[in-house]
């Protein structure tokens, strides 16, 4: 089975607040061995994680060789005050802050950093992100403080134009990437980002009676066809399905991405080789050994 790519072990795939609220005082220890449980029955030994602000996924990377599972973290993702990404990480005002941030984070055994440029998508309107993008100009001094520093960037981000900014601003991933254009395949496929879909998050969503079904069938559409395209025009792409988001369980959640890229990429040997190509590139970037 591939690795999981974009996941959250703060969070529990049900309900993000009383997820998150069980961590308040310290990291539930018996959650993280239930996620590193599920991955193990799945056959899953690469986990990559998105990061949270209460040090969960830190205490999951120093329990996760007695699973045998190759777990890298962010520690924290880090966002602007007052743009998205409150919930998952530490947020910084100006970028003596931001590098300040990357120094604790690398103190504290990042293995990568973790931006967040854009909000989430609204699932009740179609096109919507929930917060503003970052300016482009202080994403580009973003990635190059993080490279400075040895460390890869893993890039939250929506929309064509932020999307299209995170690419030439040279980061290694662009995580979930909705809403992309023609435009932006092209500089994918002629960058080295990375691009990690998450299309499981909508997929999972769908018929669940929790939002707007059409806006959800819409953005699973638009999610199939970026992934399609990006095979195409040959992107580096991987498989992260936001596992702990609603909807989405540790370890299932890789399965049913891995479904998303079936419905996309039918030719079974082309999709595996582009997935594979995708997970060597994310687990030899993802590192703070390379
Ligand atoms: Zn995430």
């Amino acid at each position: 089975m591939f690795g999981e790519c974009h996941a959250h072990f703060a969070m529990d795939g049900v309900n993000y607040k009383q997820a998150m609220a069980r961590h308040k005082d310290a990291p539930d220890e018996a959650h993280i061995r239930a996620c590193f449980e599920a991955y193990r029955a799945h056959d899953i030994t690469f986990v990559r994680d998105g990061g949270d602000k209460y040090g969960v996924s830190r205490l999951a990377k120093r329990i996760a060789p007695e699973y045998g599972i190759d777990y890298r973290t962010p520690i924290f993702a880090i966002h602007r005050r007052g743009c998205y990404g409150s919930i998952v990480g530490r947020a910084f005002d100006d970028l003596r802050g931001y590098a300040e941030l990357v120094d604790e984070a690398i103190r504290q055994g990042a293995d990568f950093i973790k931006i967040m440029t854009t909000g989430l998508m609204d699932f009740n309107e179609f096109g919507r992100i929930t917060h503003i993008d970052l300016d482009p100009a202080e994403v580009r001094e973003m990635v190059h403080i993080a490279h400075e520093k040895g460390c890869a960037v893993m890039s939250h981000t929506n929309g064509a134009r932020a999307v299209l900014a995170a690419i030439e601003a040279g980061v290694d991933s662009v995580e979930h990437g909705n809403y992309i254009d023609e435009e932006c395949i092209a500089a994918l496929a002629e960058s080295r980002t990375c691009f990690v879909p998450t299309a499981a998050v909508a997929h999972n969503l769908m018929g669940r009676g929790l939002y707007d079904e059409a806006v959800l069938a819409r953005i699973w559409e638009a999610s199939r066809q970026a992934i399609a395209r990006a095979a195409e025009a040959g992107c580096l792409l991987a498989l992260g399905s936001d596992a702990g988001a609603v909807c989405v369980p540790h370890g299932q959640g890789a399965c049913d991405e891995y479904a998303c890229f079936e419905a996309a990429i039918p030719d079974a040997a082309a999709r595996d080789a582009i997935l594979s190509r995708g997970e060597t590139f994310i687990r030899t970037t993802f590192s703070r050994m390379t």
